[in-house]
């Protein structure tokens, strides 16, 4: 009988498992996506394995004894043209038999699944799509029909290594492996049609494109030339065992000075660092002396990834100290709001054994993460001040949203966030946010001291809004909200340049100050309508706090509106969805006098058809806000009727 205990631990023969789910489905969008980029598997193999040397050093900070008998780290490429085989060696941390099957079975991104089985055809041939995804290792079937991997963990017996194979089509064996040296061998048998790849001159080229900026050496066999031809009846030259010499810059490239470094390399590092196959928008790299002294490299993406919203979504930066490496995602040292940006934080004066818990009390942290933060609201800043302004507004689109959480996370740079911020507005109509709040400054009308906005749900209910009526009269601006966050941002502005926000759906509303005063004021309305208005709040009850005369419309003949202190739709919304009971809090009903409908319901006798015509003047306010009448089916009633009766 075997012990089945003993097996699970150490099993002996060969074993095969399934890829997950997910995996089948990256690999095949992958090699049906990147066939155009198929060079790219080297760049990520060789990042894996720079990766992997990272790690040792890391963990050799507290426990020497992992580095065996060879400190020094190193990544080999070998080819073999006859065989049509590329060979990719590290003597980083490797990897043991679980975290084989975890690592190169799954993948621990959450709502992976969603998002692959989401894309559309023409996105599935995206390579940027499928490249969010840091396809690492998987990128080897783009250019193999067989990989095959050979690893043991630092730490481990020589007899403790793995072999791991897979054709790339659903499964992979799994068997245990003598392994002389810690690390890992990655072996790619070459697709009939990549052959090329198994090329000196190809293979140096790539890593010098894509890997210089890698910390750890690259190298490969020296190059020989033919031997010098024989003179007469001398044996040919023999030539010396060729040696390996380092092919790549082997230098970390936060650590070089940045006048040494091209665009180029730049790019590189950040696919390297992030794992998008897209160039990023901008960059800022800086050394700090003094004080404290640390080096940051930081990026703007160009595209948010599928999982921006996601909370357990990686995040943060890679944190260095003196040049070793310390973790990934280390989120202290931005907010929140500025979660999408990637990069490298090197610092000279954080302790090497400094660990997640360690690093939230941290006064050095602390002083980073503020320098840090405003480094990227500069950079922000910049591509907004950008002679292209398209620049900026792809940006916005991607990530306006997100900012948008900044004034309420930050209140320390909360005005430079609130310059960044852009809206639509009904001075475009446009959906797209592309006004400032300075560009809104600079076209307010005389006697306008307040910033007017409105929120919907939609941006088509905002714009058709009748509270913007009186708006578009005088020629006022409006902004145009109807991001769900909006409200918040609003909320936690108050202000911009000391000009306050102010809701145009909400309170009363007065702009007697602002354009030629030829309207009656309130007071002077609701006087005059005390009996109409009187009748309409007996029909409508308890479904109205106020009913009270307006002079904001000049179309309509009703809107409703928020009561000065009372909760915004949108905020509302927000927290009701997070589980929260809200009391509830009734809308001001504000008819225009001058309407026709109006005059028609005051001039009502039948008492059965002015309450139904009450009714429905109420309901279409809901309407015509984007929202639902209270009963929707006993408002169509109401409708016909009143259609009939107008028809007879
Ligand atoms: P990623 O690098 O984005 O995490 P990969 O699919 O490339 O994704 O690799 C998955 C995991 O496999 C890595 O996070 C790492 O833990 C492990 N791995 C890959 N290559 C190596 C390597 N050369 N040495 C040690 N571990 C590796």
């Amino acid at each position: 009988m075997t012990g089945e205990s003993t097996e699970a631990t150490r099993p002996s023969g060969a074993e095969t498992l399934g890829f997950q789910t997910e995996v089948k489905q990256l690999l095949h969008l992958m090699i049906h996506s990147l066939y155009s980029n198929k060079e790219i598997f080297l760049r990520e193999l060789i990042s894996n394995a720079s990766d992997a040397c990272d790690k040792l050093r890391f963990e050799a900070v507290s426990d020497p004894s992992l580095y065996e008998d060879e400190s020094e780290l190193a990544i080999q490429i070998d080819f073999d043209a006859e065989a049509g085989t590329i060979t990719i060696s590290d003597n980083g941390i490797g990897m043991s038999r679980q975290e084989v099957i975890e690592h190169l079975g799954t993948i621990a991104k959450s709502g992976t699944s969603e998002f692959l089985s989401r894309l559309s055809g023409d996105q599935r041939k995206d390579s940027s799509l499928i490249g969010q995804f840091g396809v690492g290792f998987y990128s080897s079937f783009i250019v193999a029909d067989r990989v095959e991997l050979l690893t043991r963990r630092a730490g481990l017996s020589t007899a403790d290594g793995v072999h791991w194979e897979s054709t790339g089509e659903g499964e992979f064996t799994i068997e245990p492996a003598e392994k002389a040296g810690r690390g890992t061998t990655v072996i790619l048998h070459l697709r009939a049609d990549d052959q090329e790849f198994a090329d000196p001159y190809r293979l140096r080229n790539l890593i010098r494109r894509y890997s210089d900026h890698i910390g750890f050496p690259v190298r490969m066999l020296e190059q020989q030339f033919a031997p010098p031809a024989a003179e007469d009846g001398e044996e040919p030259a023999e030539l010396p065992e060729p040696g390996y010499e380092t092919v790549n810059a082997a230098r970390a490239l936060w650590t070089r000075p940045r006048t040494d470094i091209k665009d180029d390399e730049y790019i590189e590092f950040y696919k390297h660092i992030s794992h998008d196959f897209q160039d990023p928008l901008s960059w800022s790299h800086n050394k700090v002396e003094g004080k404290r002294e640390y080096t940051s490299l930081l990026y703007l993406p160009a595209k948010a990834p599928f999982d921006l919203y996601n909370r357990e979504a990686p995040k943060g930066l890679k944190l260095y100290v003196q040049r070793v490496f310390i973790m990934d995602e280390a989120d202290q040292f931005l907010p929140l709001f500025l979660r999408f940006v990637r990069g490298v934080v090197d610092s000279n004066d954080l302790s090497l054994n400094v660990s997640r818990e360690l690093l939230q009390q941290d006064a050095h942290v602390e002083a980073i993460r503020s320098a840090l933060t405003k480094r990227v609201l500069d950079m922000i800043s910049k591509l907004a001040n950008d002679e292209d302004p398209e620049k900026y507004q792809a940006f916005w689109n991607e990530f306006g949203t997100v900012m948008k959480e900044g004034p309420a996370e930050d209140s320390v740079n909360k005005d430079k966030i609130a310059g960044l911020l852009r809206f639509a507005s009904t001075h475009t109509g446009e959906a797209t946010q592309n006004v400032s709040l300075a560009d809104y400054i600079g076209r307010m009308q005389e006697g306008q001291d307040k910033i007017y906005y409105i929120t919907a749900d939609n941006h088509n209910a905002a714009k058709a809004s009748p509270h913007l009526e009186v708006f578009r009269k005088k020629g006022i601006e409006v902004l145009l909200l109807s991001d769900a966050i909006d409200e918040w941002v609003t909320a936690h502005l108050q202000e911009f340049d000391g000009k306050a926000f102010v809701d145009v759906g909400r309170g009363q509303l007065d702009l007697s100050e602002i354009g030629a005063a030829d309207e009656t004021s309130t007071d002077e309305l609701n006087e005059a309508n005390k009996a109409l208005i009187e009748r309409i709040a007996g029909v409508l009850g308890d479904a109205v706090k106020v009913v009270r005369a307006t002079n904001r419309l000049t179309e309509s003949p009703a809107c409703l509106v928020v009561d000065e202190f009372d909760m915004g739709k949108q905020m509302r919304k927000v927290l009701e969805a997070s589980g929260q009971k809200l009391p509830e809090s009734k809308p001001i009903l504000e008819i225009n006098p001058t309407h026709a409908l109006v005059e028609k319901l005051a001039a009502e006798q039948d008492e059965a058809r002015f309450a139904d015509l009450a009714n429905v003047l109420f309901d279409q306010a809901a309407l015509a806000e984007g929202q639902q009448p209270r009963d929707p089916g006993l408002f169509v009633q109401r409708l016909n009727k009143l259609l009939i009766d107008l028809s007879t």
